[in-house]
């Protein structure tokens, strides 16, 4: 039998850090490729390798299982995109009702190209921490453009592809929750220590949740998932 790999889309933020350890509970190899496009939280980058050291010393299984890390740089994506991101705007809502964050079509160019580092690489399943639940909205989050995007990959390069998403039907404190069966406290411990999703690339100040300016929309996002879960798991065991 030929072992079983994936390619996780591991950004060093939380969502993407739970998605790498489900792949590590699953795969037989699993290899991680994330993106500089400029980002003003360019920090999280920083925090992939960090993540990645402490992931493989977790579980004997996890440092056997865990893979290359691929960094793309994928610069023209600032270009195109006049956004909160990367440039010095404020994170506001804006007329369309999308946080100003939103970078264009951003998650199904980051699958267009892991979609091709995977063929390069002669693996078939990607996964990716989108999730169609979370207040953000952005479009290309959804299930059904993450099931287009797939079939586009599939045709256009001729290879079979499969691309998970296990956190498109849960919210915040449900990543919460998963992070903890997945790998215990010790995970879930890590993943609020180190994982970064502040848009400001704050880290400053440590949370309960992690650490990062509590006001923008991400770190608001996790606060809340974050006391959600905690009142979740104190009404299972009192
Ligand atoms: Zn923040």
């Amino acid at each position: 039998m030929t072992a079983k790999r994936a390619l996780v889309l591991f950004s060093g933020g939380q969502d993407s850090t739970v998605c790498l350890g489900w792949a590590l509970e699953r795969f037989d190899e699993v290899e991680t490729v994330g993106f500089g496009y400029g980002q003003r939280h360019a920090i999280e980058l920083e925090m992939r390798p960090v993540l990645r050291a402490k992931m493989a010393a977790l579980k004997p299984a996890w440092r056997a299982r865990l893979g290359q890390d691929n960094v793309i740089t994928i610069d023209a994506l600032g270009q195109i995109s006049d956004t909160a991101l990367t440039s010095d705007r404020e994170i506001e809502m804006t007329a369309s009702g999308l946080p100003s964050t939103f970078v264009p079509g951003r998650n199904l160019i980051f699958l267009g190209f892991a979609g091709a580092l995977a063929y390069r690489r002669g693996i078939s399943d990607l996964v990716a921490g989108m999730c169609e639940t979370d207040y953000s909205g952005y479009p290309d989050c959804r299930a059904a453009a993450i099931a287009a995007m797939r079939e586009a990959l599939v045709l256009g390069m001729d290879r079979p592809l499969d691309i998970h998403t296990p956190l498109m039907q849960i919210d915040k404190a449900g990543c919460f929750a998963m992070a903890q069966e997945i790998g215990g406290q010790a995970f879930l411990d890590l993943v609020v220590e180190d994982s970064h999703s502040c848009y400001h690339g704050e880290r400053g100040v440590r949370h309960d949740w992690g650490y990062g300016c509590g006001e923008c929309p991400a770190c608001r996002l996790r606060a809340d998932g974050f006391s959600r879960w905690k009142s979740e798991a104190a009404r299972e065991h009192p």
